[in-house]
C-alpha cells in the first residue's frame, strides 16, 4: 500500500476549505484505502483529505483499540447534541504537540458512505471528538486555533526552534 505524505503546520495548504465529493468512484474509494493506510502506519485515529493535500470532503476514523473499526465519512456534517468537555489532543500535522481542547462529547452525523449511501450516526466520547477534530480540518481549522492566542504563539515558537529532521 502506497503511503501519503502528511502535511505539516504551518504549511499553508493546511488551510486550504475543501470542497464537497460530488462523483462516489473508484478513485474516491482509493483515495480513502491510501488515507486510511496512512492513518494506521502514522499510529493516528483519524485523518483528514486536507492533511494529504486532497481538498474534498473526506475523512477516516478509527478510536478502536484494535485498530480495526475504520470509518469513512464522505460529507461529513456535525450536530452538536452533548456536553462540552475538555480533552487532550495531538494531529499529525503538528507532531510533538498536545493540548487541552474543548468539544462536545456527542454528536449526530449526517454523511455520506464512500459508495454515496447515506449515513446518519450517533458518535460518542473519543469517537465524537475525533470526528469534531477531523471535520475541522476540512475548514482549514486546527486543533491549536481553539487554544488562547497565547498558547498558540508558544506552540509556533517551539516550532520553528525543532530541528529539521
Ligand atoms: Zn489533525
Amino acid at each position: 500500500m502506497q503511503y501519503l505524505p502528511i502535511l505539516q503546520h504551518p504549511d499553508s495548504r493546511l488551510r486550504v476549505k475543501a470542497t464537497t465529493v460530488e462523483s462516489f468512484d473508484k478513485e474516491l474509494a482509493n483515495q480513502a484505502d491510501k488515507m486510511l493506510a496512512t492513518m494506521y502506519d502514522a499510529n493516528g485515529i483519524g485523518l483528514a483529505g486536507t492533511q494529504v493535500d486532497f481538498h474534498r470532503r473526506l475523512i477516516v476514523v478509527d478510536v478502536s483499540e484494535n485498530r480495526d473499526a475504520p470509518i469513512t465519512l464522505v460529507n461529513p456534517e456535525i450536530l452538536l447534541i452533548g456536553e462540552t468537555v475538555s480533552s487532550e489532543e495531538g494531529c499529525l500535522s503538528i507532531p510533538g504537540v498536545h493540548d487541552t481542547v474543548k468539544r462536545s462529547d456527542r454528536i449526530n452525523i449526517s454523511a455520506k458512505s464512500i459508495d454515496g449511501s447515506k449515513l446518519e450516526m450517533e458518535a460518542e466520547g473519543m469517537l465524537a471528538i475525533c470526528i469534531q477534530h477531523e471535520c475541522d480540518h476540512l475548514d482549514g481549522i486546527l486543533f491549536i486555533d481553539h487554544l488562547s492566542s497565547l498558547k498558540r504563539k508558544r506552540i509556533n515558537e517551539k516550532l520553528k526552534k525543532a530541528p529539521e529532521l
